[in-house]
Order: structure tokens, then sequence, then C-alpha cells
């Protein structure tokens, strides 16, 4: 039955209309359609109000307005566009529907044309405006063709009405394609176009400007069917009779991608500065404007955002460093020169932080001076400086302990000689006291060299106390490779000096063994000295140095240190490894017969071998934890003396 209702309604031979309480209109008929040439979508709410002629409609709003405000029928004249681009006098009749309790649920109405033709009219209008228009027609070819932007009007019924050359270029459609058509079909996509119609129709029923006078940003299409982003400010041309506009476009696509590209390397930047821990400032001297980084702001720990001075950041440096601070903004006052300062923090809740600072002092465009420059926490790598230092000092002692072992028969030879230089002088002091007269000069003489000898030999007592001042030594599971890793780092700046080219192969799952990290270091370092020491005098090829471990048969693992030195001298082979044996100028001969000692103390094996080509290779191999664990660790042989 509805749907037989609505297509008697749509077949009337006359406008029949419907609109909700608030006026906004929600349907119109075929016949409406017809003979205006309106969609239904483009007449609901106000947009049926750009049917009617533009000199017209601020009576017919007014008039709609009243009749609305009352409640009660009413009738309204204005003239009507027909398809056909003729206006025609036509009464538009409203009356209310009501409800239960007379509330006004419904407005509906018609729509009728009155015979009085009124083309004429408007014609003349048209024509005073052509006239009008004319005069001023050259002046607004030059703007619009010279125009970098483009620029397109439209009149109120959302027509196209002028698209200079720019639109042309931008678009991709020419004047003569686009002039009379609807804007909106053209170059608005699809998406918006229904917003565009209900912001045309509520602009002409309320004149209330929301986009006019303003800047903004949205999408616009191609004849190709392309989207980019433009910026548009939309104008109403301050002509009498029916608004037009005009739509000044600007692609800005390159804009939009810089900013992109600027926004993606500021990301960038900012990122790359959190994880390397390195903020960046700039100073202008003259009016101690301070600029700091994200990052700078998180290492000094102030509000991310907060204005900073010179001050604030004077507070925050560590006491003891604050002279230092002074005198490098002294000396940044100066000429202008370069800075390369370390300083410490020390931040509100105690923390200490060391930072590296270099900054390029220039003068700007204005020829004032500034500075840019990068702040790196560098407290981590301080810390591990001061460990590294302590590992360094520890192995030094250790070093001294475990030689003692070995030292023993020389330091036998040391006490003994002054002990028998004592018991010599004492003898000849008593002959000498004893004969007739007593020789008191001579006796005297030998006396003074008794207590001389005495000192010797309680010095070098005193010494070797010194080197016995060691610390137990302790047992743990070891990995191979970390403890190579460390000896390698603290000798890595020996090999950089000794140009040798270091090459490591360390076996993945290596398993543990146990007994002393830090005298299995020792051998390490041992092995390692002795092969720098091979390759010193080597100028006529590269000095290569592999430190490689492995896992070896009968559960054994295995670190071996080849290079390419002198080589192994065939006379010596079997004596390497004795006390004393060196062939160094200065060379102590003690560092293998330890390094030994050490690994048999671990159940292990220590030998050399000759390499194929130049060099040698030393290796040592110990039980891996698993075939230990029921095997006591013998102690070192530092100890086992002691
Ligand atoms: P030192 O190095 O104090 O002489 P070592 O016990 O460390 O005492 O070494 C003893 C000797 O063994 C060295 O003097 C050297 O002749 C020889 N030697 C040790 N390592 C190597 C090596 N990598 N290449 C050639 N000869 C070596």
């Amino acid at each position: 039955m509805e749907i037989e209702l609505r297509r008697v309604i749509d077949a009337l031979p006359g406008v029949v209309w419907t609109a909700l309480p608030d006026g906004n209109v929600d349907f119109v008929n075929q016949f409406w359609c017809d003979h205006t040439g309106f969609s239904p979508e483009r007449s609901r709410g106000r947009g049926w109000l750009a049917a009617f002629a533009p000199e017209d409609l601020t009576d017919l709003r007014e008039r709609w307005r009243s009749i609305l405000a009352s409640g009660q029928a009413g009738e309204m004249k204005a003239r009507l566009r027909r398809s056909d681009g003729w206006y025609r006098w036509s009464i538009v009749r409203a009356r209310p529907l009501t409800g239960e309790a007379g509330r006004i649920v419904k407005w509906c109405g018609t729509i009728h044309e009155i015979e009085e033709d009124v083309t004429e009219d408007i014609s003349v209008q048209r024509a005073q405006a052509d006239v009008e228009l004319r005069r001023s027609e050259a002046r607004k070819t030059a703007i619009l063709d010279s125009a970098l932007d483009c620029i397109v009007t439209m009149d109120h019924e959302g027509r196209i009405t002028e698209f200079n050359p720019a639109a042309e270029r931008t678009f991709g459609f020419s004047r003569e394609q686009v002039l009379g058509r609807p804007l909106a079909e053209v170059i608005i996509p699809p998406h918006q176009r229904e917003a565009h119609w209900q912001g045309l129709a509520r602009y002409l029923a309320t004149e209330e400007p929301h986009v006019l006078g303003r800047r903004v940003e949205m999408t616009a299409l191609r004849a190709d069917g392309t989207e980019f982003p433009v910026e548009l400010a939309i104008t109403r041309i301050p002509l009498e009779g029916p608004p037009s506009f005009t739509g000044y476009l600007r692609d800005v696509t390159g804009r939009r991608q810089a900013e992109d590209e600027l926004r993606r390397s500021e990301a960038l930047l900012a990122e790359a500065q959190r994880l390397s821990l390195t903020g960046s400032f700039y100073w202008r001297v003259a009016s101690d404007d301070v600029t700091l980084s994200e990052q700078t702001y998180r290492t000094y720990g102030f509000q991310p955002g907060e204005p900073v001075t010179l001050e604030m950041i004077g507070a925050r440096t560590h006491p003891q460093d604050v002279r230092l601070l002074r005198e490098m903004i002294a000396e940044a006052r100066g000429p202008g020169s370069d800075l390369d300062y370390e300083y410490r923090l020390m931040l509100p809740d105690g923390t200490v932080k060391h930072l590296h600072l270099v900054a390029r002092g220039s003068h700007g465009t204005n020829g004032e001076l500034e500075y840019i420059g990068a702040v790196q926490d560098v407290t981590q790598r301080r810390l591990s400086e001061e460990a590294l230092g302590q590992a360094q000092s520890e192995l030094a002692h250790v070093t001294r302990a475990t030689t003692l072992g070995a030292l023993t028969a020389s330091i036998a030879h040391e006490v003994n000689q002054p002990l028998s230089g004592i018991l010599t002088n004492a003898s000849t002091c008593l002959k000498m006291l004893a004969s007739e007269p007593p020789n008191l000069e001579g006796a005297r003489e030998t006396a003074r060299r008794t207590i001389r000898d005495g000192q010797r030999a309680s010095e070098v007592v005193g010494r070797l106390r010194a080197l016995f001042a060691n610390k137990g030594t302790a047992t743990e599971a070891i990995d191979l490779n970390d403890a190579a890793r460390e000896v390698i780092a603290l000798s890595s700046g020996e090999m950089q000096r000794g140009r040798v080219l270091l090459r490591t192969e360390l076996a993945e799952d290596l398993p543990h063994v146990t007994g002393d990290r830090v005298q299995l270091q020792q051998v390490m370092l041992n092995l390692l000295r002795n092969a720098l020491d091979a390759m010193s005098e080597v100028h006529d090829r590269p000095r290569e140095l592999l430190i490689r471990t492995g896992r070896e048969e009968g559960d054994r693992v295995r670190l071996s240190v080849r290079d390419a030195g002198e080589g192994l001298q065939a006379e010596g082979m079997d004596r390497l490894f004795d006390v004393f044996y060196t062939t160094k100028r200065g060379g102590m001969g003690v560092g293998l017969a330890v390094s030994r000692s050490i690994v048999e103390s671990h159940r292990g094996r220590l030998w050399a071998e000759p390499n194929d080509g130049p060099g040698a290779t030393f290796s040592f191999s110990i039980p891996a934890l698993s075939a230990q664990t029921d095997a006591r660790v013998g102690s070192p042989p530092g100890g086992t003396t002691a």
C-alpha cells in the first residue's frame, strides 16, 4: 500500500514535498526533480532553496522561518528556476501535519507556477551585470592567467564559472571542458561531494560562513582520477545578486612530502640521540639563549620543554667540575674556538653522570657567536674503564704471585748472597779483634759491611713479603670464550700499537671448565704477549694472530694462540717451558713455566707446535666441567709454594 501511494505521489502532475518540524526538507516527489533538475539528495535540508532565483532567497527564507514559527499553514512566493533555465513565479504552500496532543510532526506542501513570466526581468538584470562584468573582463583575465594558484569560481548553484590556466595544469581539464559543470563532479572526490552540497546549501540558507575566508586543507581530484592534497581558500565574490564564490587552490603534494620527510628525519634523529645517549644543543653566546634537544633534556634530567639557562646547567654540574665548566664557558666566550670537554653532572637525587661535550663555534648570519654541539653520556664507558683497570691490576697482582713459585730459586740466591757476606764479614771481624794489637779500624769496617749485608737481606725479604700479599684463589665455572674475550679487550691497545691483525674463532656451545678464572686468564695473557713479542720483528708479512677455542676428544676444551712470528728454534724446543729459559733481551724466562704449572694444576696440558708456515702455535687443553666434577682442582703453583 505504501509503495503504491509513493508511486502515486511521484506520478502526480505537481510538486509535492514534506519537511521535518525544523523545516528541513526530507522528501520531494519526482515532479519536482523533473521540473528543477535537482536530485532528491541535493534538495534535502535547505538544498531546495538553491532552485529559486537568488534575488528572492532572502524573502523566501524569511517567510519560511515565520511560517515555521507560527505553526500555521502559509504561502511563499518566489521565482523557481525550471530545468530549461527559465524562471517562473511560483507559490509554495505549506501545511503542518499534527500528531497526538497537536504536536507538529511534519510539514507538507505543494508548489504551483503562476502565469506571470518574469524571465525578462531576470535577463535585463543579467544584461546589466554582463556590462558591468565586461568592463573589468580584460583585467580579470590578466589576473587569472598569470596567477600561480589555481583559481576556480563557482555560482550559487555550484557550477564552475571560471577555471584559470593554473587550474587547467593542475587538474588536467581544459577550461571549456568544465565551464558550467557542477564543481563537485569535476574536482571533488566522490566521498566528499555530499558534504560539499550540504555546505553550499547551508550557506545559501543561513549565510553563515563555515569555510569562507579560511585556509583549509582537503583532497582534490584530477582528471585522471588521482587524488592529491590541496590548500584551499574560498571567498565570496563581492557582487550584488546571487552569491558566487572564488576558490584559490594550491597543490601541496610537494609540501606534504617535505613535511613527512622532515617529520621522519626528526624522528630518526631523536631515536639516534636516544640510542647513542647523545643529545645536541645550540647556544647563542651574547644573549645566553640555550636550546636543547630532547635527549639533552633527558641527560640533564630537566622537565621536557622547560626553558633552560646557564645557571640551571651550572647547578647540575658536579661540585668538583664547576670550575671546569666556568673555564669552558670562558673559553667559549673568547674568539670562538672548538670545545672538547669531559665533566660530570650531579643530579638532585645524587646520580653522577660522566659527559663528553664537543661543540663548534661559528658566527651566525648576523655575526653573533653561536655554538652547536653534542653532549654524550659516557658514564657507562667510564665505569667499564674503571672496571677494566681494576681487572688489569688484579691480573698484575696474580702475575707477581704466581711467578713467585718459579722465582724461589733466584730469590734464595739473592738472600743467600748477603747472608754468606755477613758470615764472612763476621768471622773476619772476630779475627781482626783477636789479632795483637786488635785491628779496630778494620773490625769497624767489616762490622759496617756486616750491617750493610744484613740490610740487603732484610730488603730482599721485605720485597718477598710484598709479593706474597696475595688473595686466595677462587674456583668457579668458567666460559673460556668469555675469559678470552676479556683478555683480548685488555690487550687490544697493545695489539693495535703492534699493528697486529687479530682473528678469533671462538667455538659456539663451548662447555665450561672449572678453575681459577684469573689464573687461566694469566696463561692466555702470557701466550698472547709471547706471540706479540715473536712478531715484533716481522716486517715482511702481516702480523696475524689467531685465537681459537674448541672441543677436544676426551671431553676437553682447547684454546690455542697462533702467531706469524719468528717461530720456534729447534735447539730450544724441549727447554721452552723450563724456568729461566729465554731468548729475549730483558726476558725472564718464567712466563711459560708458570703457565704450564697453572694449566697442570687444572689437570690440563700446555704445548707448543711449529706452524706449517711462519710462526708457532701454543695451546692448552683442560677437562670440561662435566668430566671434572669428580676431580679436585689442584691449587695454583704460587699457592703451593706459599
Ligand atoms: P720470556 O718471554 O720472558 O722469555 P717465556 O717463558 O714466556 O719467557 O718464553 C720463553 C721463551 O720461549 C721465549 O724467550 C721465546 O724464546 C720462546 N717463545 C715463547 N713464545 C714464543 C712464540 N710464540 N714464538 C717463538 N718463541 C716463543
